[in-house]
């Protein structure tokens, strides 16, 4: 099968290999990098892991499916740990939200609503009690469209919640973690095109932030939610948390 290894590696690309290779294998021909946490399995319909509990997993649907993973598109993504996976979510659930045709429910109303309780999670700032919210919502929209966009959208938040979820308790409490903090200098890992101008994240709190100017160009977080006021906002945020994790 052809397989597309990228993230923090340094030889990313597509790589012919036997089905059932172990996602450790693929990640050592990509030469990953030093300091990484999670992997995302499958493309962004796919699942987020922690690599300590899936290195050894063979890339195979029949062995996957155990750990609710499956190879999908044969993408892996492996994140760095000094990015915020909540954060690099958010990024992805704004793009799946805004790549429908709002045809069905799901999409026209559950997939922007999704998005946005990701945005205010990853962003530390929520509106009440968004993992409750999130929980809700996600149980509420798989199998209701007329194709799978919604449930693959839905997949993917709910492993995101899974794999990082004492940093969801974290930014669910307003204390973002330090990596969310870094994203603002480092930029997104995952790479996502420009969305269509009036889509449902053109005024939300994304707007001139992470979305303007490309995934990467100039880095996406630039001038985005995370300067000036943001920013401090964040220290502050760290500051109450590192007193919180003393005591
Ligand atoms: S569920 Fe599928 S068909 Fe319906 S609006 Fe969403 S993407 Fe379109």
């Amino acid at each position: 099968m052809l397989a597309t290894v990228s993230g923090a590696v340094d030889r990313p690309g597509v790589y012919e290999i036997e089905v059932g290779t172990p996602i450790a294998d693929m990640l050592a021909w990509g030469r990953v990098r030093d300091g990484v946490s999670a992997v995302l399995i499958g493309g962004y319909f796919g699942t987020w892991h922690e690599l300590r509990a899936v290195a050894g997993l063979p890339m195979s649907a029949e062995r996957m499916r155990r750990v609710g993973a499956s190879p999908g598109a044969g993408v892996l993504i492996a994140l760095p740990a000094a990015v915020c996976g909540l954060t690099e979510t958010a990024r992805v659930l704004g793009y799946l939200a805004d790549q429908s045709a709002g045809q069905c429910g799901p999409c026209a109303f559950g997939l922007p609503a999704i998005a946005e309780d990701f945005a205010q999670l990853a962003l530390g700032r929520p509106s009440g009690a968004v993992l409750e919210r999130l929980d809700r919502r996600l149980g509420a929209l798989p199998g209701r469209g007329a194709c799978r966009h919604p449930d693959g959208a839905v997949r993917l938040a709910a492993s995101a919640l899974a794999a990082f979820a004492a940093d969801a308790q974290a930014h669910a409490r307003r204390m973002p973690c330090p990596a969310a903090r870094r994203g603002a200098a480092v930029g997104g890992v995952l790479p996502i095109p420009r969305p269509r101008s009036g889509g449902p994240w053109s005024g939300g709190p994304w707007s001139g932030g992470p979305w303007s100017g490309g995934p990467w160009s100039g880095g996406p977080w630039s001038g985005g939610p995370w300067s000036g006021e943001e920013r401090a906002e964040g220290e502050r945020a760290e500051g109450e948390r590192a007193e919180g994790e003393r005591n």
